[in-house]
């Protein structure tokens, strides 16, 4: 019968697409810094029967029967969360980081209030209130910039147009900015100025829930986070609060803005949450950070520009207006690209080309920490990256980078 026929039999085509992109990941220095490697129990748990179940509402309180075992598995997921995070609340059903905005928006504000953000080309992100994204069309938004001279956000500037504006939630959190926030500031401006304080902690999800970085548990309304960046949790997203907003997030997230939740990612959820609780996640959360700032001292050393000089977490955001005024962020993508080291293009403070071109790229380390690599391999891959840039068109230089890295894929599989 082929409902029993293995995937190769039935979709050869996706079947070999799914084996070139695990070769694909084996064989290239994924360096995207919202990407990462899920360990093969997370694999195991999202690739699972949990998939075939519906289950709206939370657990104890659904709309179906047959939810005794779901209901296990999300309670897991929430306890682990609320640890990790030391927050009252929390719901996993978000199938994304966008959506767990979402919720969060819909649980306390009216379309047409007014949103404090980040500026999406100085690091922000689209649901951050972007006008290609929900969040522009349905709130008035606002954005903070990082001062162009430091990369750095300047938080009286930040108070000050607070004031001016009134808003009625301020967003901390980035995608793209390489600098720990200070949440306490911004917990600080919208007790002040009487607004919501959402920390969107997406990318460095993993390094708060190991103590790397401190946690905006204790400043922040509403903290929302991508589950398959910094923690390996598998792709989704999740929110936490206080008992006082849990009632409105969850149903802001169900049936607000969400039908079923997709109960195999909320394995997954519960399996990488579990994971990050342990010492071994600890280490690998200082050593993402460790390696990032190896990587760019080495840059640094050859003569590349940061943006904020450096790093506090997992990724660099490099100009390369200064050191290669005459290479774009496209350029350099494909140019790395071709000897297997993936990294996106990105723009800068100031930027001046499109985002589809750009002057900058960003490089991350969270996927090469989960492989092993360490400082000492962080120099070599620094070299490599920058020997590229140098001289993109030299074949010599492509054929003993493209080697190189093959050896550090080898070296440091990812599954055995
Ligand atoms: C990645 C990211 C998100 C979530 O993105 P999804 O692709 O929807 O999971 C949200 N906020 C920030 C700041 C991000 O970097």
């Amino acid at each position: 019968m082929a409902f029993e026929q293995p995937l190769d039999r039935i979709a050869p085509s996706v079947s070999e697409s799914v084996s070139l992109e695990r070769e694909r990941q084996e064989s290239t220095l994924g360096m995207i810094a919202s990407e990462n490697h899920v360990s093969k129990a997370v694999l195991e748990a999202q690739g699972s029967v949990l998939t075939n179940k519906y289950a709206e509402g939370y657990p104890g309180s659904r709309y179906y029967g047959g939810c005794q075992h779901v209901d296990t598995v999300e309670e897991l997921a929430i306890e682990h969360a609320k640890a990790l995070f030391e927050m009252d609340h929390a719901n996993v059903q978000p199938h994304s980081g966008t959506q767990a905005n979402m919720g969060v928006y819909f649980a306390v504000l009216e379309p047409g209030d007014t949103i404090l953000s980040l500026s999406l080309s100085h690091g922000g992100h689209l649901s951050h209130g972007h006008n290609v994204n929900f969040s522009g069309q349905l709130y008035d938004v606002e954005q903070y910039e990082v001062d162009p001279e430091t990369g750095y956000i300047d938080y009286d500037d930040v108070a000050e147009q607070a004031r001016e504006i009134e808003p009625d939630m301020i967003v901390s959190g980035s995608s793209a900015y390489p600098r720990e926030f200070e949440y306490d500031r911004i917990g600080e401006i919208a007790d002040e100025v009487d607004a919501y304080h959402l920390a969107d902690i997406a990318h460095v999800t993993g390094l708060i829930a190991a103590g790397v970085h401190s946690s905006p548990a204790e400043h922040a309304d509403f903290v929302t986070g991508s589950t398959h960046k910094t923690i390996r949790a598998g792709r989704g997203g999740l929110i936490m609060c206080d008992e006082e907003h849990a009632d409105d997030v969850d149903s802001a997230v169900f049936p607000g803005a969400q039908g079923g939740p997709l109960m195999h990612n909320v394995a997954g959820k519960a399996v990488g949450f579990a994971e990050a609780r342990t010492d071994e996640f600890e280490a690998y959360a200082e050593r993402i950070v460790a390696d990032a700032k190896r990587l760019g001292e080495v840059f640094d050393e050859r003569g590349l520009s940061l943006v904020s000089g450096g790093t506090d977490k997992h990724l660099l955001l490099v100009d390369l207006r200064d050191s290669h005024p005459d290479l774009t962020g496209k350029e350099a993508e494909e140019a790395l690209s071709d000897v297997g080291i993936i990294v996106n293009k990105n723009t800068v403070p100031g930027e001046t080309r499109s985002p589809m071109v750009t002057s900058g790229i960003r490089v991350g380390t969270p996927a090469l920490a989960t492989r092993g690599l360490e400082e000492a391999e962080m120099e070599t891959v620094a070299d490599l990256i920058v020997d590229v840039l140098d001289a993109p068109d030299d074949d010599a230089v492509v054929d003993r980078v493209s080697s190189r890295v093959d050896d550090l894929c080898e070296e440091f599989p990812i599954y055995e």
